[in-house]
């Protein structure tokens, strides 16, 4: 069996030593009440629910998988109880607005709450995360009838939201979808379409589904400036407000997956369904990437959410598995052979999983206090400039948790042997599930590609610079002092191969057309290390204000710290190196020699 605790005391340290968050997030309009205890009070009680409740399914959820029979969808056993209690508690409108029925609690404390979700029962979690982000853009774009009727419904939980952009021929490039809407002389629209791959299309456990759905009007434009956004009910809702007549919004068939059995994917139907326009005509795209960009952060925490259950449950295997005897000195001689922690290469991979879990974890909880920043701050400048590093930090959570998860997943998979291919364990489970968290979203390419196109290109680097100043003022905050210095230096060298790297490839994208796509994956991950290190150098200064009130903690930190900074950095040259090589090797083979 996987085994998992939910690390309190390592997500009140990222909040509250490191980032001081409580002080920022209060200061901030209308989160008042976001103190440290009451942000203690939450993670607690979600730590009951995530551990009690939601990880003892997750495995039978996977064996189970989801099935449908006559157009209805029936998830695992126990998942509609789970997701009654999740729902009964609140944590579908942690963040939503109080006129609604929300709890207007910060971002910040919703990523820890998703981060926790996740670990116990990936499949569970990801229904919540989708009404969330449809809460977020109806709030964003949703007219006040609209608001009114949805909201509360998707705040309480009783009803799910989807988003249903992905058609069988339109996956990455969502400028050459079909699907149609024809307005109604009432003004409604008729939608009529076939969209792939909707995660929580249709189930059991929500007594309505509101789907958004990217479709085209007559008069649209070709490509992607001619989407427009549409909120197309399952049941059109009566005028109390209960769900009412059958709209024309059926599910056809379900996916057969790799992992994530719990969570149901559905081919969806539209066949002349009832739906409304969200937002402007043709402005579908932008809506959507409300919602996208809040669903891109939440599934970055989804690999976090996988790294660390399966950094667990392969410590606790570690410990206890016997084979072989340390090289220097044995750590059980009254025993046949030593647990496999006492060998280099477990350690590894252990030190390995944890160093970016928490690196990881620090830069989620950063990036989402940007994002209350953002959303609150009363001086428009300041919400600017958070809203910037939400947009250059979003690609390297999103990709970077996700490529890192499902690493750090078969790395522990490889701690446990063929024990860990075995299914009764649980680890191969998380290995299948993390994948997707790479394709969906928008694939990790596709993140690399909106890093070096799009963010790097903003007003001439504004969001670069504006990250640069941030990351000097940590170090201008360290620098000095003699127990910070070898971690400073190795941010240092690093931030300044960064600089040279992204001047590299500005230059480099003027001759050749195909110098950034080339470079932008191991642009990613190199930029992806550096902002790990900058993590690590601020987890290292507060974990040094602590030394004289818990000593055994600071040094953990110094260990961890030590290793990302030696073992795990220097990856930057070689990524740096093979991004200088250029496109040509890539590009020179003809495509018939393939
Ligand atoms: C389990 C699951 C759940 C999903 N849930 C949802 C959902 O709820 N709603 C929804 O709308 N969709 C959903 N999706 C769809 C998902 O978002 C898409 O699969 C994803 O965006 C990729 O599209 P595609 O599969 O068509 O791949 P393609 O776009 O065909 O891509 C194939 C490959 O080509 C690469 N590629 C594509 N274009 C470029 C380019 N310009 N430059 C470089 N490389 C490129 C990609 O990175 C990828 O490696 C889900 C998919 C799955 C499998």
């Amino acid at each position: 069996m996987t085994t998992y605790s939910v690390p309190l005391r390592e997500m009140r340290f990222v909040l509250h030593d490191v980032f001081g968050a409580a002080d920022t997030l209060t200061a901030l309009p209308g989160f008042a009440d976001a103190t440290a205890d009451v942000m203690d009070a939450v993670l607690d009680e979600c730590a009951k629910l995530c551990e009690g409740v939601l990880f003892p399914i997750n495995q039978s959820g996977d064996q189970e998988g989801c099935t449908i029979k006559d157009g209805k969808v029936t998830t695992p056993k126990g998942f509609r109880e789970a997701y009654k209690q999740y729902a009964e508690g609140g944590w579908c409108g942690l963040t939503a607005d109080p006129e609604f029925g929300g709890q207007g609690l910060p971002e910040t404390i919703d990523y820890l709450v998703g981060e926790m979700v996740g670990s116990a029962n990936l499949s569970l979690g990801l229904y919540p995360g989708l009404t969330q982000g449809t809460i977020l853009a109806l709030t964003a774009f949703g007219t006040p009838e609209q608001k009114k009727v949805y909201l509360p419904k998707l705040i309480s939980g009783a009803w799910q939201g989807t988003m249903c952009l992905t058609e069988s021929h339109a996956g990455s490039d969502l400028g050459l979808l079909r699907t149609k809407a024809v307005p109604n002389s009432d003004g409604s629209y008729s939608v009529t379409g076939t969209k792939i791959f909707i995660s929580a299309g249709e189930h059991d456990m929500t007594e309505n589904h509101v789907h958004l759905v990217l479709a085209r009007l007559p008069d649209a434009p070709e490509g992607s400036r001619g989407i427009s956004m549409f909120l197309v009910p399952k049941f059109l809702p009566n005028a109390d407000g209960s769900p009412g007549k059958p709209n024309a919004a059926a599910a056809g068939s379900i996916e057969h997956k790799m992992g994530m059995k719990g969570s149901v994917t559905c081919v969806m139907n539209f066949d002349g369904a009832k739906g409304w326009l969200v937002g402007q005509p043709h402005k579908g795209l932008a809506g959507m990437f409300v919602m996208m960009n809040k669903e891109r952060l939440f599934v970055g925490s989804q690999g976090i959410s996988v790294g660390e259950v399966a950094y667990q449950s392969a410590v606790t295997y570690a410990k206890d598995r016997l084979q072989g005897r340390a090289a220097a000195t044995p750590s059980r001689p009254d025993q046949a052979a030593d647990p496999i922690i006492v060998h280099p290469d477990i350690r590894n991979r252990l030190l390995a999983s944890r160093a970016i879990v928490e690196a990881l974890r620090a830069l989620s909880v950063w990036t989402h206090i940007q994002v209350d920043i953002s959303h609150k701050h009363p001086d428009a400048e300041v919400r600017q400039r958070a809203d910037d590093m939400v947009g250059l930090m979003t690609p390297i959570v999103k990709a970077g948790g996700t490529d890192y998860g499902s690493e750090i997943a078969n790395a522990c998979l490889q701690v446990l042997g063929g024990h860990g291919y075995i299914r009764e364990h649980g680890m191969e489970q998380l290995v299948r599930d993390v994948r997707i968290t790479q394709i969906y979203e928008g694939t990790n390419t596709i993140q690399a590609l909106d890093l070096v196109g799009r963010k790097l290109g903003i007003d001439g680097g504004r969001l670069f610079t504006g990250w640069l100043k941030e990351v000097d003022d940590t170090l201008s905050r360290v620098s000095g002092r003699n127990d910070m210095a070898e971690f400073a230096a190795p941010l240092k060298d690093s931030l300044e191969r960064l600089k040279a790297a992204t001047a590299w490839l500005l230059e480099e994208s003027k001759h050749d057309p195909n110098a950034r796509a080339a470079a932008a994956n191991d642009y990613l991950r190199l930029f992806g290390l550096t902002a790990f290190a900058w993590m690590w150098v601020s987890m290292i200064e507060a974990a040094l204000a602590k030394k004289d009130s818990d000593a055994e903690f600071t040094a953990t930190k110094l260990h961890v710290g030590r290793y990302f900074m030696q073992r795990l950095l220097p990856q930057v040259g070689g990524l740096d190196a093979v991004m200088r090589a250029g496109s040509k090797s890539l590009m020179a083979l003809a495509e018939g020699a393939f």
